[in-house]
């Protein structure tokens, strides 16, 4: 395979906090990279931009297929662009390492967007490795902070486990819910709903203007019933509409309301300190977990194993201690 052209850790250190987006994007494509030789480089640049980051608020997005996403961010980014930011959308799609479809689909997303200069829109690389389905997106999101974006949003399809991942790395998280759809329609687990900050209900106009008040509503209600989340945080619902552009002002007063009032009370920092720490661990959970699987004789092993306690002549736990013992025997 050719090698990539690369350029030095200080060029891509120089560039980023320059704000030049064609260096950015060649940063971030090394933070993707699986190649060994490009770890080193990704090490060197994350330490480089560390002082530059931190400063964005960081925004999850979730919501079934067809819920509205893309609509909801093209015009709701538009907003927070003319409220003076600068814009990173980061989307994640988790069906596209299962199959070569993807749910986030072919169609081009968020054109008007795309091509506004303070915005910078990137779907992040999946990824078939170990590390699950945002295994990159928190260091791209590192890179886009360091490169100026101050806000930053992390779109998700929200049918899987990528939002709990997603949920960990960013301050607000906002679910998107169609009107009288019904939840288990919408695929939406209670535990997603358990982790929003506010909930827009999309779509909100011509004849489907009464039924999302209902279901505006209907889930206030419901979200009362949730424990009070740690940083006192009451969830907001609004309606939204994408297409007549409504509910934007107010879902972006509900965002930097949460911002000002979680600064005041300490809970953003101690959420970013305890984020933090949470993913120094899931990082040597990920690393541990591809070293073992990597290991030639222990995928050989492995085989053999598998076999043994397929047909019951060796208890599942004891085979897995074997193969930890030898993995852990491995260098000596
Ligand atoms: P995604 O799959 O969640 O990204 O959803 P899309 O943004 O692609 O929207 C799915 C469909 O809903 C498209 O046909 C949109 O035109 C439509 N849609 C999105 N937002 C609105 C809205 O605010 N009002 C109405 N009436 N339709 C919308």
């Amino acid at each position: 395979m050719r090698k990539a052209r690369r350029l030095s850790p200080k060029a891509y250190i120089e560039g980023i906090t320059s704000e030049d987006r064609y260096i950015l994007s060649q940063a971030i494509s090394v933070i993707e990279s699986n190649r060994k030789e490009d770890n080193e480089l990704s090490e060197e640049i994350l330490a480089g931009i560390q002082n530059h980051t931190g400063n964005a608020i960081r925004v999850g997005i979730t919501g079934v297929p067809g819920v509205g996403k893309s609509t909801f961010i093209e015009t709701f980014g538009q907003e927070v662009i003319r409220n003076g930011h600068k814009l990173a959308v980061l989307t994640i799609d988790p069906s596209s390492q299962l199959s070569k479809g993807s749910i986030l689909g072919d169609k081009t997303r968020m054109e008007e967007l795309a091509m506004n200069p303070s915005a910078y829109i990137r779907p992040t690389a999946s990824g078939k490795s170990l590390g699950g389905v945002a295994s990159k997106t928190r260091e791209v999101m590192l890179l886009c902070e360091a490169a100026g974006y101050d806000v930053v949003f992390i779109e998700t399809v929200g049918v899987g486990q990528s939002e709990t991942s997603v949920h960990g790395m960013v301050d607000f998280f906002l679910l998107l819910m169609l009107a009288g759809a019904g939840d288990e329609l919408q695929g939406i687990k209670k535990g997603i709903m358990e982790m929003a900050d506010a909930i827009a209900i999309t779509k909100a106009d011509g004849d489907n203007i009464q039924r999302a008040e209902r279901a505006k509503a209907e889930y206030q209600n419901a979200l009362h019933l949730f424990p009070m989340a740690q940083g006192g945080w009451i969830p907001k619902v609004k309606t939204t509409s994408a297409l007549k552009k409504t509910g934007m002002t107010e879902v972006w007063h509900i965002i930097t309301d949460y911002r000002q009032k979680m600064i005041a009370n300490g809970f953003w920092h101690h959420q970013r300190r305890a984020q933090n720490i949470d993913w120094m661990h899931s990082v040597i959970k990920d690393y541990l977990l591809k070293e073992f699987y990597d290991t030639v004789t222990i995928k050989k092993m492995l085989v053999q194993m598998e076999e043994q306690v397929a047909t019951e002549k060796i208890p599942a736990t004891n085979a897995a201690k074997k193969l930890l013992s030898h993995f852990n025997d491995r260098n000596s």
